[in-house]
């Protein structure tokens, strides 16, 4: 069994990784500005602990090219595809009047249209399987400083639903929304926002990256899910 994760060399990401080395999967670690040395240590690190086969592929996921490139060395690696984890995402917040449209178009580059173009070259290496895109909480509204970031969380669920009708009944697509996190996403968040926050989620307390791991996992393996939006927050109150 083969799944390529995108953005997988933090975060999130590794944590899916890890997660489906330990169910025997052999991965695709897509990553971008990271240090090769950094992602071939973990490589190294997966294939020794959990037995599998990794492969380390460097691709900016909102560049068409590389994407094409990025399928055509997944192809001569292992052929097919079972899962695909479009994981890869950047936020960018500031206040509203410093935001140019270059920030804006950057974020929804990454997000959607990256997420768009893996869709739409890595389904052909998928026969059965399924194809799971990352947005967030921030796609039912976030604030303003964030307001690109919630933008293109909410195409990824629209696109979600078009590639999920699109590509039935071989291939599932669903859509997971994290709250909270801990990531370096979110290591520069003043306390103060930090603690107001968290008091918003029912939990109290921010998830980490191996809780939106083990739901990624379930949604690849359940048979029956499908166009499913699934929010994994705490119980996140706005
Ligand atoms: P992170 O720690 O900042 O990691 C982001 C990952 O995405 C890195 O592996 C990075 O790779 C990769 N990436 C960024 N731009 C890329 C590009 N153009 N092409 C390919 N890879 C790229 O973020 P995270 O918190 O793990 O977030 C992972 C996903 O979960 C994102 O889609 C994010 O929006 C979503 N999410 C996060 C939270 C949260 O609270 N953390 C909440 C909701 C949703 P390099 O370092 O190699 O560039």
């Amino acid at each position: 069994m083969n799944v390529l994760i995108t953005g997988a060399s933090r975060g999130i990401g590794r944590a899916i990784a890890e997660k489906f080395a330990s169910e025997g999967f052999n991965i695709i670690i897509n990553y971008n500005k990271s240090k090769l040395e950094d992602v071939e240590k973990l490589k190294e690190y997966l294939e020794n602990k959990y037995n599998i086969k990794v492969l380390c592929l460097k691709c900016d996921v909102s560049q068409e090219e590389e994407v094409k490139k990025l399928f055509y060395d997944i192809k001569k690696w292992c052929e097919k595809l079972d899962c695909i984890v479009n994981n890869a995402g950047i936020a960018n917040d500031m206040p509203l009047d410093e935001k140019t449209s270059f920030d804006f178009l950057d974020v929804l580059k990454v997000n959607l249209l990256g997420t768009f173009l893996i869709c739409k070259y890595g389904y052909k290496l998928i026969d059965e399987g399924s194809i799971i895109n990352m947005s967030s909480n921030n796609a039912y509204g976030g604030y303003i400083e964030s307001v690109d970031y919630d933008a293109s969380k909410a195409g990824v669920i629209a696109l979600t639903h078009d590639f999920a009708k699109y590509l039935s009944p071989k291939i599932r697509v669903n859509c997971l929304c994290p709250g909270w996190i801990d990531t370096d996403m979110n290591k520069n968040m003043f306390e103060e926002f930090r603690e107001k926050e968290k008091n918003k989620i029912l939990l109290k307390k921010f998830g980490e990256a191996k809780d939106i791991a083990e739901a990624v996992y379930f949604l690849a393996t359940n048979q029956y899910i499908n166009n499913a939006i699934i929010k994994v927050d705490g119980g996140y109150e706005n």
